[in-house]
């Protein structure tokens, strides 16, 4: 059963309603969103304006759509689960080991969030999807709110 909650403006987030209250989906999605309009400032009203569909569970991985001729409105699925796995490029400043690293739920949740919400910024900004940009935000987020994990994460390789 899926179920509809707690719609943020045009935001919408479905997911299974044990993920959803066993996560606090929503809480965290808005503490995510917070994270992202701080880091662009000038475009908090156009994010939480414009429709967003977000669905939480047991996909193969997070990932984002934008508008196409399929889907009136971008889509962000988030996987669920505790293995967090960043990307391996020279220009980010760190990456998790090549198996990926072992994280609470939560932690992989913030995680995907920041992740797609970044590319949902870049897509409302017209440009070219990063995987840099929403790595060093997933890394930047981990700074600040789960320093453990950063002293876990190695050089790109
Ligand atoms: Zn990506």
């Amino acid at each position: 059963m899926t179920q509809a909650i707690q719609p943020k403006n045009n935001i919408h987030i479905v997911t299974n309603s044990d993920v959803a209250s066993f996560l606090q989906v929503g809480k965290h999605f808005e503490i995510a969103l917070s994270w992202i309009e701080k880091r662009y400032p000038e475009f908090k009203g156009a994010i939480r304006n414009y429709p967003l569909k977000v669905m939480i569970g047991t996909y193969h991985n997070s990932d984002y759509t934008g508008v196409g001729i399929d889907n009136p409105i971008p889509i962000i699925n988030i996987k669920v689960g505790t293995l967090l796995v960043l990307y391996n490029r020279k220009s980010v400043t760190l990456t998790t080991p090549e198996q990926g690293l072992n994280v609470t739920v939560h932690i992989s949740l913030m995680c995907a969030y920041i992740h797609e919400l970044t590319h949902h910024v870049q897509f409302l900004q017209g440009r070219r999807y990063s995987e840099v940009e929403t790595t060093m935000n997933e890394i930047n987020y981990l700074k600040e709110f789960h320093p453990e994990v950063i002293s876990k994460l190695i050089k790109p390789y």
